[in-house]
């Protein structure tokens, strides 16, 4: 099952990403977070990502084909995978075709998560990441932070990520609207695409991925 998570920055695709790799299996595949790998690598394609990251905006095309070119021919991707984050861009999501093309292998569905702009809002500006494990925390809905409980504890480090910051929120939405929101019309056409309602509570949420799966 070759699944794809699109939706706007704060609708909950990682987390039902993760939800469904722990039922399923399969890996989930986040650009986001390769690319927060890259910059913490210090390699040259971080530090050129960080700079457009960090002002909410898009990484190149091809940067982010080819880390998915080579990240979907690994062995624990044979079964299926889940793109979270990618494709961005209609460009992207016909290069992911050509490319699923050669392995002989397609999208077999689209989630796309439906969500009231103000709410993202809220959303993105309360949340806040550790750096250590990658787990997610909420100042005001939760869950929320307990350094006694927190397996990786001395080592965790929360932080607000720098494009959850209120004037890098508005760029990214304004980029997901007229860059990604292309990207549900050319799904829409394939047929692929299903809407789900991503301001229900996570477990409705799941609930509704996976009737959407079958
Ligand atoms: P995310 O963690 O998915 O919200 O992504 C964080 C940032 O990484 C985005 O705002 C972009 O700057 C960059 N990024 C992630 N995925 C892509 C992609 N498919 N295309 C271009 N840039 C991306």
């Amino acid at each position: 099952m070759i699944l794809v998570f699109l939706g706007p920055p704060g609708s909950g695709k990682g987390t039902q990403a993760k939800k469904l790799t722990a039922e399923k299996g399969w890996p989930q595949l986040s650009t986001g977070d390769m690319l927060r790998t890259a910059i913490s690598s210090g390699s040259k394609l971080g530090l050129e990502a960080k700079a457009l990251m960090d002002k909410g905006d898009l990484v190149p095309d091809s940067v982010v084909v080819s880390l998915i070119e080579d990240r979907i021919r690994a062995t624990d991707c044979k079964d299926g995978f889940i793109l979270d984050g990618f494709p961005r861009t209609v460009s992207q999501a016909q290069s992911l075709d050509q490319v699923l093309q050669k392995i002989e292998k397609k999208v077999d569905q689209v989630a796309f998560f439906e969500m009231d702009e103000k709410e993202l809002v809220t959303r993105l500006s309360g949340r806040r990441t550790c750096t250590e494990c990658g787990k997610m925390f909420h100042v005001t809905f939760g869950p929320f932070h307990n350094p006694e409980s927190c397996e990786k504890n001395p080592l965790c480090n929360i932080i607000q990520r720098p494009d959850d910051l209120p004037e890098v929120i508005t760029k990214r939405l304004q980029v997901y609207h007229h860059s990604t929101a292309p990207v549900a019309e050319f799904y829409r056409a394939a047929k692929k695409l299903k809407t789900l309602n991503a301001a229900e509570k996570p477990e409705s949420v799941y609930q509704a991925l996976l009737k959407l799966i079958g």
